[in-house]
């Protein structure tokens, strides 16, 4: 099968990756617990026509294979904790939607995410506006210079006024707000939207009990004030207010990631859902050049490379194995073509390359830039990690996030310590959670350092279901982490409170402090110590 559909279009050859990265729109959505994601996800994918394992497609309601909350913990928690990819075909583009954990603790799984996406999409409840998770997240964006579009969601209930939302997007995260449609009605009474560039207005149709539905006319701007009245007043003298502070669509600005294109609507009734498909199409870049680590930009049409950025282990566990995504940056990508790892320099066989569809997996042939395809069976394959073909590249590595929770993990049964060892390699290697080790410590006992407490979870559930060694934890006292050298650590032997310690996967010295005062003394005493923050730290 081909995951994606390879005619030939009139801007060039089928085969062409530059002509088929053009078509690519790679994004995820990044919101808050609860804001609506996977309710817009659902609609996103009704909209569109979902290309499916099978390379048939999918029909309106296609919905098998959304979710991506597999693990018993996901779902007795409601909490997604992987990343599913989405592929579907919308107005003769490829749109790749990557699925982002919602809850905080997963930051870490988030940030590779981004670091796949050639956009976000912002999602907002009308209600409530930036809610801590959306802060955090838009840093990750704002960071990686990835362009952000906002979608204000639930507007077929009460919530809070646009222009004071918009105001606190302005305020708070000095994103400036460039609205595409803007409501005609306030919020829970929502008569339809604006379409901002031609004045048009589109009307929802009302169902029985009173709610909004999608889009059922347009109608011009002097057919809108005659029937629409009041409301339409008001969102013409808002529009008016916002053409006078010069809200005016800035294409560069937005690919800068300084300016946000806004919509309005609701994921539920389906409203603004068609609208969002649209501006990313029309709005959001296509995959571009790609800078490697020495900052020169790969293009798309060079030969093959991709970057791996998420290792998870099977979904299904009637086949446990392990799957590196890899997110395509140039080049086509033809199953079997033996590719270059570049982080050991050995070949590595794509005989096993599978389209990743939520649940669902199926071979998957060829691919471009923008799209993910998941590498069976990828032992060696770590987040981060650059693959290429002909031409060597290096991207440059994903970093670790700043972890600011601590337990030493031991095997509950020793006589699972091979199997405990082999797990917690495998965990490691996948960037589940970051393992710490000593020479005081051992191997019996390594430390695990946590962006969140949740992480601590899914590592104990899979060693003891994936490995069969469940395992005792102890928290440790320690809050905080820097990064620090073998001078460092050696000035550090013996402080009380502090310790040193490895980072496994690539060898950091991290110094554990229990607080951030008693960080602040020992750099203070000791000015020319390395005590260098991490990423994402606060
Ligand atoms: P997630 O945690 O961000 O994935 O949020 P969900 O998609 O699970 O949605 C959280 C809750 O908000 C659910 O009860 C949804 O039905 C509800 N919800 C999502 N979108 C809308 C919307 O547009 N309008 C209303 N009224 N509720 C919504």
């Amino acid at each position: 099968m081909t995951a994606v559909p390879v005619e030939a279009t009139s801007e060039g050859p089928a085969h062409d990756p530059g002509t088929q990265a053009r078509r690519r729109r790679t994004f995820a959505v990044i919101s808050h617990p609860d804001a609506g994601k996977s309710t817009l996800t659902e609609a996103l994918a009704l909209h569109a026509e979902v290309i499916s394992a099978a390379g048939a497609v999918h029909g309106k309601g296609g919905r098998k294979g959304v979710t991506s909350d597999w693990m018993d913990m996901e779902r007795e928690r409601g909490i997604s904790v992987t990343s599913a990819v989405l592929q579907f075909a919308y107005r003769d583009q490829v749109i790749n939607l990557l699925d982002t954990p919602g809850h905080g603790d997963f930051s870490e799984d988030t940030y590779r995410v981004l670091a796949a996406v050639d956009a976000a999409v912002m999602l907002l409840d009308a209600a409530k506006g930036l809610e801590p998770q959306t802060l955090k997240l838009f840093d990750v964006c704002r960071d990686r210079g990835v362009p952000v579009l906002t979608f204000v969601n639930k507007w077929d209930r009460p919530g809070r006024e646009p222009l004071e939302l918009l105001d606190e997007v302005e305020q708070t995260i000095g994103l400036r707000p460039m609205p595409i449609t803007w409501p005609v009605g306030i919020a829970g009474d929502l008569r339809g939207l604006v379409e901002r560039a031609d004045g048009t207005m589109h009307r929802f149709t009302r169902s029985a009990h009173g709610a909004s539905k999608a889009a059922s006319e347009v109608l011009d701007a002097d057919r809108a004030a005659a029937e629409e009245g009041p409301d339409w007043e008001r969102a013409t003298e808002e529009l008016a207010l916002l053409d006078e502070i010069g809200a005016g669509f800035d294409d560069e600005a937005f690919h800068a990631g300084t300016a946000t294109p806004v919509m309005f609507g609701s994921a539920l009734s389906n409203i603004g859902v068609a609208r969002l498909l649209d501006a990313l199409v029309e709005l959001a870049p296509p995959p571009g050049p790609r800078p490697d680590a020495k900052g020169e930009a790969r293009p798309v049409d060079a030969p093959f490379s991709g970057l791996v950025f998420k290792v998870q282990a099977s979904m299904d566990k009637s086949h446990r194995d392990r799957v590196a995504f890899v997110r395509i940056c140039s080049g086509r990508f033809e199953r079997g073509m033996v590719l270059t790892h570049d982080a050991t320099g050995r070949p590595f066989a794509t005989k096993y390359a599978q389209a990743m569809f939520g649940r669902d997996r199926s071979t998957i042939e060829e691919a471009f830039p923008g799209d993910i395809v998941g590498l069976v069976n990828a032992t060696a394959l770590r987040p981060g990690d650059t693959l290429w073909a002909e031409d060597p590249v290096t991207f440059p590595t994903i970093p670790s996030f700043a972890p600011e929770h601590f337990a030493v993990c031991r095997v509950a049964d020793m006589s699972k310590t091979k199997q405990f060892r082999k797990g917690i390699d495998q965990l490691d290697s996948e960037g589940v959670i970051q393992v710490l080790s000593s020479d005081l410590r051992g191997d019996q006992a390594p430390v695990l350092a946590a962006v969140g407490p949740l992480q601590f979870e899914v590592v104990s559930a899979r060693l003891a279901d994936e490995f069969g060694a469940p395992v005792k934890l102890d928290r440790l006292d320690y809050q905080l982490a820097r990064a620090t050298d073998a001078a460092g650590a050696e000035a550090l032997r013996g402080a009380v409170g502090i310790e040193v310690l490895t980072r496994r996967l690539d060898g950091q010295m991290l110094a554990l402090f229990p607080h951030k005062w008693r960080l602040q003394a020992v750099a203070q005493n000791n000015p020319d110590l390395l005590l260098a923050p991490l990423v994402a730290d606060a």
